[in-house]
């Protein structure tokens, strides 16, 4: 027996886009879908239960940062925001209100599949609990609290760890400013964002090989960081 093909539920008002959407997808072997706006789109979320959302932000009745809002009320399941907005602002907002990924259109379809490879993959991981992370040379045993480049232990602050475990728990996906702040810092240091330049770049000087142009731990210009899950 062998199991379903997942489920995505795109929530999008433009035709064309849903067509071209639905037409990648399907040909990949996912079950689609649509919705055109948002309430239809909370609706179906609530009745079909997909296993990830591609969700416009301007939509028609409603903005798409208000249905991430409203879904993450109640459900964890990924969202990858597809949207036209490329302002960094627009981007932080979004994943701030929750969602995973965000893809500015135009995108490839080569793009948009493996972001939706990987955030299926985290929710896997999330499931399974994730204990060991492994990426090219470098490997983490989230239990011992163990970091090995190339087989030899790397020792970093308890700062330090804190950060690369938080962003091994985000894996793949984009993590904003705030959001790394608040969870390393706490809440109340989401401005500090010198504290997060200053540890990321002693970060990077222990596991890159060379920081200034990272292979594992990446900017996203103007939003946070990413750690990549493949090389
Ligand atoms: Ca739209």
């Amino acid at each position: 027996l062998t199991e379903p093909n997942p489920l995505i539920l795109i929530i999008e008002d433009e035709v064309q886009m849903r067509r071209f959407l639905r037409a990648s997808l399907s040909s990949n072997g996912y079950q689609v879908t649509e919705a055109e706006t948002a309430e239809e789109g909370l609706t179906q979320a609530a009745a079909r239960n997909p296993e990830l959302i591609l969700l416009d932000l301007g939509l028609p009745d409603r903005d798409g940062l208000v249905v991430t809002q409203r879904l993450r009320e109640w459900a964890k399941t990924p969202i990858i925001v597809i949207s036209a907005r490329g302002r960094e602002e627009d981007k932080i907002q979004a994943l701030d209100a929750g969602a995973d990924d965000y893809l500015t259109k135009p995108f490839g379809v080569g793009e948009l599949l493996a972001r939706i490879r990987v955030a299926l993959r985290n929710v896997a991981r999330g499931e399974l609990g994730t204990s060991q992370f492994s990426l090219g040379e470098l490997q983490v045993d989230l239990i011992r609290r163990i970091v090995l480049l190339k087989g030899s232990e790397v020792h970093l602050t308890p700062i330090e760890y804190k950060l690369l475990a938080t962003l091994i728990q985000h894996a793949g996906r984009v993590i904003t400013h705030r959001q790394l702040l608040k969870e390393v810092w706490g809440p109340g240091s989401s401005e500090q964002t010198q504290y997060l330049r200053v540890y990321m770049r002693q970060l990077r000087h222990k596991l890159e090989q060379n920081p200034s142009r990272p292979r594992y731990l990446t900017t996203e210009p103007g939003v946070g960081y990413r750690l990549r899950t493949e090389e």
